[in-house]
């Protein structure tokens, strides 16, 4: 006989279903609820084509459910404010990462820009290349000034450029 489980979401004993002795979460619709919940999830994570269908069947319900997303924001004000910052965040990381992308792309050898990430999140987007604060793209200047254009006194016998 299987021994008594504990389900992760309350905690209490479960005995597994006979049909899938693996059952990690009690049968309980709102364990269950969780459970697939968590899977989905995990899945947009770490499948881009699931990641795909998700965004593709949600941006399809929008477009069919104006309206209702219309009302719902009116009704909901913090939900907005919140969709409006993450709406803000995500513009701000694409054109980020679309700016990192074109960098990276060019030959570096033949410019004098250099890419320096900021803040608190660069150090990971470094890692994951994918999530981080800010990039400032400096223009270096002072090794691009060629060495005739350097400030010097003029000399006798110099002749300047009309
Ligand atoms: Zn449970």
């Amino acid at each position: 006989m299987n021994p008594n489980r504990r389900c992760p979401y309350r905690q209490q004993a479960f005995q597994p279903s006979p049909y899938r002795l693996h059952q990690g979460v009690c049968s309980q619709a709102e364990c269950q609820r969780h459970r697939r919940a968590e899977y989905h999830r995990q899945k947009i994570r770490t499948d881009p084509l699931y990641a795909q269908v998700v965004r593709d069947s949600r941006r399809q319900w929008q477009a069919e459910h104006a309206d209702y997303q219309k009302a719902y924001w009116q009704t909901h004000p913090e939900a907005a404010e919140q969709n409006r910052t993450r709406q803000r965040q995500r513009d701000r990381q694409r054109r980020v990462t679309n700016l990192v992308k074109n960098n990276l792309a060019l030959d570096l050898k033949r410019s004098a820009a250099e890419v320096w990430l900021v803040g608190s999140e660069a150090a990971s987007l470094v890692k994951n290349n994918v999530a981080f604060s800010e990039v400032l793209v400096f223009q270096r200047v002072a090794s691009s000034v060629p060495e005739s254009c350097k400030e010097q006194p003029p000399g006798p016998g110099d002749v300047l450029p009309v």
